[in-house]
Order: C-alpha cells, then sequence, then structure tokens
C-alpha cells in the first residue's frame, strides 16, 4: 500500500487521502512526495474533477517529514551534498507551487481548481506546509489536536515553504510564535493565529471540506502574494513598521540564542530576504538557508540527538530482550520533593500509586502535590474535574508498608541516608511480591552497596529522576554491579510508561549527569574565587548556549545541597580530594546564610518574591576582581571542557555505554548546549584534534584539564565519536 491514495467521488472532488501505513502518524518521505505530486497532476489534468480535498486516513494528519531521509539525501550526494539538499528542496516547493495555483491562469488569475485540507488532528512541520499551501484549511476541533510548525526545536525551521507562506499571510511579527518558538497551537488557537481558517466538528469535517470546495470561486482560489499590489501584513522591511519589526526581532532572536542557533538566523533572514521580492524568488531564498541550514553540523547535530537519537533511546535502543515489564501498581517511598513529583506522574501515566511516608501528614502533603498541579492544569483550561479526580484517586498516601501487596515496583526517596534507606529497603521488600523490582532514586549513594540492603540484589536498581519531576524529562537508570536485565526492562518500560527520556549507565560516583554537572558548577565557583569577575563567568556560560551560567545554577540547585555533597565527595576520596578552592568559596556563602534562591540570597541578590535581580555586589568583597581578567575564550573552554572531559572519561570507564546516551542525557538533564548535539557532538564539531589542542592550553589550570587517554588517541587517528562509536556501538 502506498502513503498515499486518491478517488473521485460522483461530485467530482478529488480526495487525496495521506495514511501511511503501518505508522501511527504519517511522515513525509521523497517517494510519498513523488507520489503526491503525479495525484496532483491527475486531477487538475481530468476534466471531471472540480476541486481537491487533501486529508488523512488516521486521526491525526501529519508529523512531519522524515528526517532520516535528509540524513540520507546528504550521505548519497557525494561530493555536492548542498546541491542535492537544495534540489531536494525545491522540487518539494515545485509540488506544493503547483497545488496552490492549481491550474490557475497567470494573467487572469481564474481557472484553478479549489484545494481544501481536511485536518482531522495533529499537524506538524511538512504536514501543515503542505496544508498552508492549499486554499483552505479546515480543521476538525478535536480536543487531542495541536498544529505548527516545530521544526526550529531539532535545529531547523520550516524549509517546505512553510516559512515564506506563514510570514506572508500573517505577517513577521505574528508569524514569531509558531515560526521562530515552534508553538504547537490547538485548533482555537491556531485559527486565532491565522494558521488555519475553519474548526469544525470531527464528524463535519469532510461534509464541511466538501461544502466549501464546491461553492469556492475563482477569488477563493488565488493566493494573495500572486494578486497585484500585495502588500507583507505588518510591513516589509523597508516600510516603517515592517523595519520596527525586523530590528526588533533580530534583536530578540540574538537575546533569546545567544547567536548560537544557526536556524533562528536562518529563519529570520529568509522572511527578510524573501519579504522584499516576489513569491518563487522567496521560496528559492528559503531553499537556500534551508540547504545551509542542513550542511551546518550545529543542525545535523540537533537532529541526531534531539530527534533520531532521542526517539531511539525513548524506543527502547538499549533495553534489554526480556518481556514486558510494564508498571501496573507502584509503591513510592518518601513524599518529599522527588516522592510527590514521582506519584503525580505515575498516576497521570495511569499507574496506580501507593506513596508512603513516615507520619501520615507528610504522605498527605505528599498526594496534595499532585492535587496542587492538577489545580494548576484545571486553571488552564487542561485538566478536567474528571481527569483530577481519576488521577487523585489512583494515589493512596499511607504510612502502611502492607499497603505495597501487589508492587510490582517500588521507588525509594527517602533521605539520602544510607541507614534509613537500607531499612525501608529491608521494610518493602518483606511485602512486595518475590518477582518486584526495587528502585532507588538517590543521587549521590553507589547502587552497588544500597542493593547490599536487598535480599535480591539482581531486582535492585537506580532509577534517578531530575527535579522538579513532573518537568524535567531525563530519568537516569543506574545498573549496580549485580542488576538483572529484568529490572533493566523494568526502569526502562516504567519511564516509557511515564513519557520521559532514559539512558542507562552504570554505576560509578554521580552517574552521569551529576558527574559532569558538578565540575561544570564548580568551575564557575573556583574562577570567582581566582577573581575573574562572576559576569563574565556568567556570560561565557550564555554565550556557549547554556540555559543558565554555573552560579545560577547552585543558587538554583542550592548551596547547603552544595556543601553536603562536598562534604560526603571529600569524606570517599580523601586526600585526592581536588576542590579545596571551591569549598572555600561554597562554605563561606553557607556560612553567610547565602544558600541560593530559596533563601532569597545566594550568588545573586533576590527581590521579595524571589525574583532575581542581579549578582550579589557583596561578591566582590569576598573574592576581589582581578585587575587582569582572562579572554572570553578561556573562561569559555574551561567551563565547556569541565563537563565534556568528565562525559569522555565517563565513556573511556564504561559507565556510559552509548554516546547517544551521553549526548541526549547531557542536553535533557542539564540543558548541555543543545545547538552542539551535546559533549560528543560538540567534540566532533570541533575535532578531536582541537579539544586535545584546549586541554593542553588549559594545563596550568590543573589536572582536570588533562586529556584523557582516549580523546589522545582519537585526535591522532583523526577519529571522531560518531564514527568511532556509532549508533548504539559499546564503549571503548
Ligand atoms: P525530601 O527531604 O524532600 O523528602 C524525603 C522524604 O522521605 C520526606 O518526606 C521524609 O519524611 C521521608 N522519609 C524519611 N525517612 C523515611 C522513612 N524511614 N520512611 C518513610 N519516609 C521517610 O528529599 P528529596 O529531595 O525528595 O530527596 C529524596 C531522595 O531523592 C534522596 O535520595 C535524594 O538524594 C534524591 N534526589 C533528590 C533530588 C533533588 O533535586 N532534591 C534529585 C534527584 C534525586
Amino acid at each position: 500500500m502506498a502513503d498515499f491514495t486518491y478517488s473521485v467521488d460522483a461530485d467530482g472532488v478529488a480526495i487525496l487521502t495521506w495514511d501511511c501505513p503501518g505508522k501511527s502518524m504519517n511522515v513525509m518521505t521523497r517517494e510519498a512526495f513523488a507520489l503526491v505530486s503525479e495525484m496532483i497532476d491527475a486531477a487538475l489534468a481530468d476534466p471531471a474533477v472540480k476541486g481537491i480535498i487533501v486529508t488523512s486516513g488516521k486521526d491525526t494528519f501529519a508529523g512531519g517529514m522524515d528526517l532520516n531521509v535528509l540524513a540520507r539525501i546528504r550521505e548519497e550526494a557525494g561530493d555536492n551534498p548542498a546541491q542535492a539538499l537544495f534540489d531536494f528542496t525545491m522540487s518539494g516547493h515545485h509540488i506544493l507551487r503547483k497545488l496552490e495555483r492549481a491550474g490557475m491562469d497567470a494573467k487572469t488569475l481564474k481557472g484553478a481548481k479549489p484545494v481544501v485540507c481536511a485536518i482531522p488532528g495533529t499537524s506538524a512541520g511538512i504536514g501543515t506546509e503542505v496544508a498552508l499551501a492549499c486554499h483552505r484549511r479546515i480543521m476538525a476541533d478535536n480536543p487531542k489536536a495541536k498544529i505548527g510548525l516545530p521544526e526550529i526545536l531539532v535545529g531547523l525551521f520550516p524549509g517546505g515553504g512553510g516559512t515564506t507562506r506563514y510570514s506572508r499571510m500573517v505577517g513577521a511579527m505574528a508569524a514569531a510564535p509558531v515560526l521562530l518558538e515552534g508553538k504547537m497551537l490547538d485548533p482555537k488557537a491556531a485559527k486565532a493565529a491565522g494558521l488555519i481558517d475553519e474548526v469544525v466538528a470531527p464528524d463535519q469535517l469532510l461534509v464541511r471540506a466538501k461544502e466549501w470546495l464546491l461553492a469556492a470561486t475563482d477569488a477563493d482560489c488565488v493566493k494573495p502574494w500572486d494578486q497585484k499590489g500585495w502588500k507583507m501584513p505588518g510591513g516589509a522591511p523597508y516600510h516603517p513598521a515592517g523595519f520596527m519589526t525586523f530590528v526588533g526581532a533580530a534583536a530578540m532572536v540574538h537575546g533569546k540564542t545567544q547567536g548560537v542557533y544557526p536556524a533562528a538566523k536562518a529563519l529570520l533572514s529568509a522572511v527578510y530576504e524573501g519579504a522584499l521580492v516576489p513569491f518563487d524568488t522567496a521560496l528559492r531564498i528559503e531553499a537556500r538557508w534551508f540547504t545551509s541550514l542542513l550542511m551546518n553540523p550545529s543542525s545535523s547535530a540537533m537532529i541526531r540527538s534531539l530527534f533520531l537519537n532521542k526517539e531511539a533511546l525513548e524506543k527502547g535502543a538499549n533495553r534489554p530482550n526480556v518481556a514486558d515489564q510494564r508498571v501496573a501498581k507502584v509503591g513510592i517511598l518518601g513524599a518529599g520533593m522527588m516522592g510527590a513529583g514521582i506519584a503525580y506522574v505515575s498516576a497521570l501515566a495511569g499507574i496506580e500509586v501507593v506513596l508512603i511516608d513516615a507520619g501520615q501528614d507528610a504522605a498527605d502533603r505528599g498526594k496534595a502535590y499532585s492535587e496542587g498541579l492538577l489545580d494548576k492544569g484545571m486553571k488552564r483550561g487542561r485538566v478536567s474535574a474528571a481527569k483530577k479526580a481519576e488521577v487523585l484517586g489512583r494515589i493512596t498516601a499511607t504510612t502502611d508498608y502492607a499497603a505495597l501487596a501487589g508492587c510490582d515496583l517500588v521507588v525509594e526517596a527517602v533521605f539520602e541516608d544510607p541507614g534509613v534507606k537500607a531499612g525501608v529497603t529491608a521494610k518493602a521488600e518483606a511485602v512486595i511480591p518475590a518477582g518486584a523490582i526495587f528502585a532507588t532514586n538517590t543521587s549521590t549513594l553507589p547502587i552497588t552497596d544500597l542493593a547490599k540492603a536487598s535480599a535480591r540484589p539482581e531486582q535492585f536498581i537506580g532509577i534517578h529522576f531530575f527535579s522538579p519531576v513532573d518537568k524535567m524529562m531525563l530519568v537516569e537508570i543506574i545498573k549496580g554491579k549485580q542488576t538483572g536485565d529484568v529490572a533493566v526492562a523494568k526502569a526502562l518500560d516504567f519511564v516509557r510508561q511515564i513519557r520521559k527520556t532514559p539512558i542507562v549507565v552504570n554505576d560509578a560516583r554521580f552517574f552521569y549527569a551529576n558527574r559532569c554537572i558538578i565540575p561544570y558548577i564548580n568551575e564557575g565557583i573556583r574562577m570567582v574565587a581566582e577573581g575573574v569577575a562572576p559576569a563574565l563567568v556568567e556570560n561565557a556560560a550564555r554565550l556557549l548556549g547554556f540555559p543558565v551560567g554555573p552560579l545560577q545554577l547552585v543558587d538554583e540547585t542550592s548551596i547547603d545541597l552544595g556543601v553536603k555533597i562536598a562534604r560526603a565527595t571529600r569524606a570517599a576520596m580523601g586526600d585526592a580530594y581536588p576542590d579545596d578552592a571551591v569549598d572555600a568559596v561554597l562554605f563561606a556563602m553557607a556560612d553567610a546564610g547565602r544558600l541560593g534562591r530559596k533563601a532569597g540570597a545566594g550568588f545573586y541578590a533576590y527581590d521579595d518574591k524571589g525574583g532575581r535581580l542581579g549578582l550579589w555586589d557583596g561578591l566582590g568583597g569576598h573574592w576581589p576582581v582581578a585587575a587582569e581578567q582572562p579572554e572570553l575564550s578561556e573562561v569559555q573552554h574551561r567551563l565547556m571542557m569541565a563537563q565534556v572531559l568528565e562525559a569522555v572519561r565517563a565513556l573511556e570507564e564504561g559507565v556510559l555505554e552509548d554516546i547517544r546516551e551521553g549526548d541526549v542525557g547531557a542536553i535533557l538533564g542539564w540543558g548541555f548546549a543543545p545547538w552542539s548535539g551535546g559533549p560528543f557532538s560538540w567534540l566532533d564539531i570541533i575535532g578531536a584534534a582541537r579539544a586535545v589542542a584546549i586541554c593542553d592550553g588549559l594545563a596550568a589550570h590543573g589536572a582536570r584539564f588533562n586529556a584523557p587517554a582516549l580523546l589522545r588517541e582519537m585526535a591522532a587517528r583523526g577519529e571522531s565519536f560518531y564514527h568511532r562509536f556509532g549508533a548504539g556501538a559499546k564503549a571503548a
């Protein structure tokens, strides 16, 4: 069966139905594009056809372009991939332009066959771009449906004409939320945003589409930009209003992206330059910018990490081959910040939850956390009263361990204390079924050590969530020495149920994410101690594309937590402990009661409502800013290498087994410069040799910048990580 089918009904309406066999969502491929082109030709050539309805055989419209296609075109093109990508993009423009003009006479603007897009549900990317090429867009009032052009979120921009068409439909300013932020809109919001024309009851979708089509006039089938005297809404760049818009947009984009996301720049350039020329030339310009973006290593890395690899991990790329381990009933020990969050995401996913704390009050407070989040959702119109009751009905808050009977998974989130953890492990294991899996959410304690408290260590595993649990998409699964395959599969199936992204790592101090985040924070603090201007430290990080600088990050996670971790690490490492300089600052801040945002005082100053005001002006009194400041690039190299080298060491030591997990985990876990695709992708972009040279240049700062042997070896051989370790390849 083909991806599109073609039929003509008794009233002469040609129906192009998109329905990729065996897929839950339609995605566009090269073959499908060629097929739809033939079908458009057939409909336009057939005198019996009065018009065309483009629709979907599924309850959604389309998920977008198959991004593997773009990678394949680049690979197949040999010496001139840019030309192949440009030609492919232009061929798409020709097809959609043919659909848009639909046989219209260029002089009289008459004679086009009406084309209407009937959108039953969610539509993204190329799906929405096909819709935009139609003369009218009618969408079903489907509560789950969203429509938009989210390409920017994977490092692209809408390159199938969507950028040019939508900006010309509503103006550059109004198009910004959809194009620049990748916002997906529900049908009503999409109508308000001019993305679609009508919202109808789902059972009326095709009826209404046909009614419009049969009544359509010549004027209904001419796009505004094909009419004489058309002017860009909101003004083209040289119009006074347009000038303001574009100047503002350029500043806003730069402010938000710090200039590190090529997609945002390319998008804005395509809109700006396209607005100055006729429509068909604008499409060519869009295609050139799109090609330049596809040739930029940042966008390939973003697509690879944020789309292809993320999806592969979510689908269980590293799942052991054992039977389905979906969770029916989960027990959560400890109803504090983390336990309450884990209870919420589990209940939301339809899992029965037993939430246990030492006192009933604490258990109830944990459940009330879910209620608070559901109430927020209700206020925003996203959660119904029935849904709230249903989700809360799944959570039993209690102190009674007997309630854990029948739980197939337990997640422990009590105090970070091995003794307390051992106690609750034994109590839970006395009740849960023999086959149940026991997971700990510890952030610092070795899984293998905690497993000693378990009578069944092969069923003991780490499932490490990030805070706040409902927002953070990464879950780190940690295998202890004795953890078995069923436990890994259970953890992965659980993470899939709650719709988060898993990485699976081996047991080592701080696992993977914290192992990299802590040196980043520490490097920032160390520089403050050395007299580097705190603003230089923070801005250097932001200019690298990190969402928050190290000092802001430690304020958010709290300085007392930093102190606790430092003490525990020192106790474990003894004389080898390398972070005295950091501790001097951290402990002084803690002694002064500047514990971070929660205390309203940290490296930053805060107002009464917790709003960040700026770096604390008292920092200079404690750690005077040196007269001579390092180059920005040196500060950046220190911040970057502090994290990246840990990622390489984690791979070298076998803590990480798959570089895809290292990259995806870094972006989702701590916001590692998403434009780079993650630490390994970043190293591939700059090359191992350059990375080693940077390390050598930082040698004076300490042994932590010594290039790992693996990196040196790769530099000598001219290897890249993705070439050497490829998708799914095991560590060295
Ligand atoms: P928390 O202090 O907010 O909550 C711990 C809860 O456990 C409290 O409600 C406490 O009453 C309960 N508790 C303590 N002893 C108990 C016992 N014997 N029986 C039943 N309940 C008991 O702590 P948290 O921030 O939610 O952290 C919990 C765990 O998650 C820790 O291991 C921590 O390292 C880990 N973790 C924390 C974060 C974070 O950002 N806070 C992130 C990842 C992992």
